[in-house]
């Protein structure tokens, strides 16, 4: 289904504009990271626990850009996880609403490439088998450097989640597998809607073998997909709202007893 506005295919818009490199500044409360080592804690970024090197000037598009290593800390376990990246300062111009004067300031932002521990970018929820999350973290370790190799290892979790959730379907390929679980599920919509987002996984973990043909915002909306995926399998709130739903719907409005 796609959704147009004024002739504008939003939902091919959204696609393209994902991301999931995510960035910093000094001085604000909260990174974008949750702490890898407590999985609760947020990551926090002190100016003196980083160091910049090999900047370089640009004085025409008046921007300096750098390369960073340093810790960000855990606001609740206090355990420093270790980073590397690169950073730019940009000089932007703000105007004063009231009296129209114009300001000068400095805009910092750094992108990290690499995190130790990995960061999770999401957290799997409760109750996923823990060989499809060690193929996660896989995928998500590498996500910043090789997104076509991320995206591979996506196919991997994929895979896994065959064998953990259902190992009684066979099939020589990832293909066939999907094919027959839509088999098993077409009475039932909500195992419909996940072969949906798997087969669309597989295509992306197909496009990863060709170099160069994946991009960020593919990878993007893979991890959401497979997030949603857990969501829907692994979820006990989840499971029982879909119960219940299927308990009204079935019942047509008439009380359950
Ligand atoms: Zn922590």
């Amino acid at each position: 289904m796609d959704f147009y506005i004024e002739g504008l295919n939003l939902a091919a818009f959204e696609y393209r504009c994902k991301t999931f490199k995510k960035s910093f500044r000094f001085g604000e409360r909260f990174t974008p990271w949750n702490c890898p080592h407590c999985r609760s804690g947020r990551l926090i970024a002190k100016q003196e626990s980083f160091i910049k090197t090999n900047e370089q000037v640009f004085l025409d598009a008046e921007e300096v850009i750098f390369s960073f290593s340093g810790n960000f800390d855990c606001d609740t376990c206090h355990n420093k996880t270790s980073t590397i990246g690169h950073g730019a300062i940009r000089t932007r111009y703000d105007s004063d609403s009231e009296t129209g004067q114009c300001h000068e300031w400095e805009d910092e932002t750094c992108l990290p490439t690499f995190f130790s521990p990995q960061v999770s970018l999401f957290q799997p929820v409760q109750g996923t088998p823990a060989s499809v999350v060690d193929a996660l973290n896989r995928s998500f370790m590498i996500a910043w450097i090789d997104i076509s190799a991320s995206c591979n290892i996506l196919r991997t979790v994929v895979e896994k989640l065959f064998n953990e959730k259902w190992p009684d379907i066979k099939g020589k390929t990832l293909h066939r597998k999907i094919e027959a679980l839509q088999r098993y599920s077409v009475e039932d919509p909500i195992s419909m809607k996940v072969c949906t987002y798997l087969t669309a996984i597989k295509f992306l973990g197909n496009e990863a073998s060709h170099d160069d043909v994946l991009e960020e915002r593919d990878l993007a909306v893979a991890f959401e997909l497979i997030e949603q995926i857990l969501i829907t399998l692994y979820d006990s709130r989840q499971q029982k709202l879909d119960v219940w739903a299927k308990m009204v719907t079935d019942a047509k409005g008439r009380p359950i007893k």
